[in-house]
């Protein structure tokens, strides 16, 4: 994955005056058509600073929500671009679609270093369809592609994937970053390289669970999956979420796990709950000793330390998914836990996922990580071993 050409590898004369379509990720989370949080815009200044610095025409395309492959005047850029022209501090233009002759004529009078906001790409259905047709007018429109979009990369999608058949194609800074601390997390980490693997469900994390047996040095699970892998192993678990349709699978995960040179650790202790809300009475018990109308909702206080020993020697930790119902304060308190021993720590700490992400954020801790993806859903392909579209159809060196 490291051997893809980026665009620092382009001579900055053959920049100059080139028309560049960068996908980058702008779907960012907008309440009453407000910008609720910018950071994906944020991600992608770099590589649109470093396209202006060369002098090429710089002309950003994304999605946004989920129009549903028409015109949806609640998922237009507009309000992106007013922020990102806010941002750069320069004037940013906005085109009125993303194909089409008007969208021509506006690539045509920019000049170098200036910046072209495309419409929503998903206003089309022929996006998501990865279309050829329409992979091939949005490519009319430039001379290289540069894949930007971290968060979008596991969609083989006409702006993610498609295009680069009519184009040579290039990783943006971003995508270059966020594949190069995930590649080396996993192929060539500091070790001892432990993995934190949280969340809710064991459908969502099984593929990641399976895929970093044998890669890792301890392996870290926690959050809702833990009680499907105790109920596996004939433990009751009373109430706590356990997804029926997975015991098989969680059993043979943990039969497997058995002749690995991976060292698997669950929690030991749990807070446990009635009722499922913040201000509810709480108890910590042994995590094979649940009552049985009660649930799991935090890993208790043996469990943090056990994490806590095993952070403190680590060389590099990955991070995905809460350890607890995080959202509620009262059982954040494992989630926040470790996010501070990873804050403390001196190893080289990869976090992915929208939930843990929002959990380092919540803590205050994000900027004492090493890498905080920008993609949930693609980072965890990523960690289950995927190729992603948007990643392999780039340029090898
Ligand atoms: P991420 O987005 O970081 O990949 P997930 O989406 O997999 O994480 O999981 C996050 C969710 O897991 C949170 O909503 C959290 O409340 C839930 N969760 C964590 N622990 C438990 C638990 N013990 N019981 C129920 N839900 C849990
Ligand atoms: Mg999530």
């Amino acid at each position: 994955m490291l051997s893809k050409k980026s665009i620092t590898d382009i001579p900055a004369k053959d920049l100059a005056g080139k028309k560049v379509f960068v996908r980058v990720d702008f779907n960012v989370p907008l309440q009453d058509g407000e910008i609720t949080d910018d950071s994906r815009i944020k991600a992608a200044l770099p590589t649109i600073q470093y396209l202006m610095e060369k002098g090429a025409k710089i002309i950003l395309a994304s999605h946004l929500g989920r129009p549903k492959g028409k015109g949806d005047p609640a998922s237009s850029l507009t309000p992106i671009a007013k922020r990102l022209s806010t941002l750069l501090s320069i004037p940013v233009q906005q085109a009125p679609d993303c194909i089409g002759s008007d969208v021509e004529k506006m690539v045509s009078t920019l000049q170098n270093g200036q910046i072209l906001v495309l419409e929503n790409v998903r206003f089309y259905k022929e996006e998501t369809d990865n279309d050829p047709e329409f992979s091939k007018k949005l490519a009319n429109l430039a001379d290289i592609f540069v894949q930007d979009a971290f968060g979008s990369a596991h969609r083989a999608h006409a702006s993610t994937a498609g295009i680069a058949a009519y184009i040579p194609a290039y990783a943006g800074l971003l995508v270059q970053k966020e594949i190069a601390f995930l590649d080396n997390a996993i192929k060539s980490p500091v070790r001892p390289l432990v993995a934190i693997i949280g969340g809710a469900k064991i459908s969502s994390k099984i593929g990641v669970l399976k895929n970093l047996l044998g890669l890792v040095d301890t392996l870290i699970i926690g959050g809702g999956m833990t009680f499907t892998f105790l109920k596996s192993q004939g433990v009751d678990v009373g109430l706590s979420l356990v997804e029926t349709e997975k015991l098989d699978e969680a059993r043979f995960f943990l039969e497997k796990a058995k002749t690995s040179s991976t060292k698997i650790l669950f929690p030991v202790d749990e807070v446990v709950v009635k009722e499922f809300k913040n201000d509810a009475a709480f108890q910590i018990v042994d995590i094979r000793q649940i009552p049985a109308d009660m649930e799991g909702v935090d890993i208790g206080p043996k469990s943090i330390s056990a994490i806590q020993n095993v952070v403190k020697d680590a060389g590099t930790i990955i991070w995905n998914g809460p350890l607890g119902v995080f959202e509620m304060p009262t059982f954040a308190k494992g989630t926040n836990s470790i996010a501070q021993a990873l804050a403390d720590s001196k190893a080289i700490t990869v976090i992915g996922g929208g939930d843990s992400t929002a959990a380092i954020n919540q803590a205050g801790l994000a900027d004492r990580m090493t890498h905080i993806s920008t993609g949930g859903g693609a980072s965890l392909e990523f960690l289950e071993g995927k190729e992603l579209p948007g990643i392999s159809v780039l340029l090898d060196k």
